[in-house]
């Protein structure tokens, strides 16, 4: 792993420490496979460890090992906010910008504690003292793997740890169909079964767990919801508020949706708008070289990475469809031409 401020945190470790690892709002399997790895390998080389997120996880990643260590801040604010106190250092796992840290937001900026990114998207912000920022992987789970490799301690990962980096890099690669074009994953994973993972099973209990509400859901979104422009080769999805409602709607339900937008063929640019207290959640989604990254930033306040990329925005849902109808007439010889 080459980065500069690497070597710092290195040195910063060599010593017991009182850790806080964090990570983003709405987490998915790579916020959460890095950060509960991570937990487990840092606990092992003797730290005092925390792992924190702002609000609850979906219930298809609460099987994963080391899970019950997992602080909520929005269900356990007081409990959160002594370990944030505590903390002599705060990695921010799987996130580039405090801003995504929702509620949690204001007292990590105030914490006096060394500030450490560890990431894999582009474009940190200037929220850190030390940066461990590679986009060239395929998730945060990955880099997990690779720092305990630079420390000689591939020995550490045991059966629990390598389940939850096999997790990241399946969810944060769409059971490796994007972000997996490199060697050196394929490496890893091949060590993760030597560590004794089940893949099969994990696959079962990350993607077979609809409740019959969630397969509905899906179903209404597409057959009754779902928009093509074929001539923009754009596709979208938009669900309301009451759209949930009908569909008892659960955290991480809409979750996939997009991607039966993008699965389209000739549809390069998917989105999905979903209502959700206040703010409308953007997800997007492309094949090749077209940014939706690029897009999440420009027009939504957002970011992520090329081919999967989000925004929370303070527009309704109208609004917000008409930025991206809008737009679509500046990107069609674009999105004529993915590669
Ligand atoms: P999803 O559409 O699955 O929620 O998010 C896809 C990717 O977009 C995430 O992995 C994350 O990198 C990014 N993303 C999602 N929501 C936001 C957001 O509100 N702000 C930023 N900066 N990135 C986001
Ligand atoms: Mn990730």
């Amino acid at each position: 792993m080459k980065n500069t401020d690497f070597y710092k945190i290195t040195e910063l470790l060599s010593q017991p420490r009182k850790i806080l690892l964090t990570s983003h709002m709405n987490p998915d399997g790579d916020a959460i496979g890095a950060s509960l790895a991570l937990f487990g390998y840092l606990r092992k080389k003797g730290h005092q460890v925390n792992v924190m997120i702002p609000d609850p996880d979906p219930g298809f990643l609460q099987w994963m090992p080391l899970h019950e260590n997992l602080m909520v801040y929005s269900l356990q604010k007081e409990a959160c906010e002594n370990v944030i106190s505590g903390a002599e250092l705060i990695f921010s796992v799987d996130y580039n910008s405090l801003t995504r840290l929702s509620k949690a937001e204001e007292s990590i900026r105030k914490s006096k504690a060394t500030k450490i990114l560890f990431d894999h998207h582009t474009n940190p912000a200037s929220d850190f003292d030390l940066m461990v920022s590679i986009t060239k992987t395929s998730s945060t789970s990955e880099l997990v793997y690779e720092f305990i490799e630079s420390q000689d301690d591939t020995s550490l990962i045991d059966k629990d740890i390598a389940d939850c980096i096999y997790t990241g890099i399946i969810t944060d690669t769409g059971s490796f169909s994007y972000s997996c074009n490199y060697v050196k994953t394929y490496m890893i994973i091949a060590d993760l079964y030597r560590k004794g993972i089940d893949g099969e099973h994990i696959h079962r209990l990350v993607y077979d767990t609809y409740s019959e509400n969630r397969l509905r859901l899906l179903g209404y979104s597409i057959s009754e919801k779902l928009v093509v422009m074929q001539d923009f080769h754009a596709a979208y999805i938009s669900l309301s508020k009451e759209d949930l409602e009908r569909f008892n709607h659960q955290i991480g339900d809409t979750e996939d949706i997009v991607n039966y937008a993008l699965s389209v063929a000739d549809i390069n640019l998917a989105a999905l708008f979903v209502e959700r207290d206040g703010v409308v959640k953007v997800s997007l989604r492309s094949k090749g070289k077209f940014s939706v990254n690029d897009i999440a930033r420009k027009y939504f306040n957002g970011g992520g990475h090329r081919n999967a990329a989000g925004a929370n925005c303070n527009t309704n849902l109208a609004e917000t469809i008409a930025i991206f109808r809008g737009f679509l007439p500046d990107y069609e010889a674009q999105l004529n031409d993915v590669y």
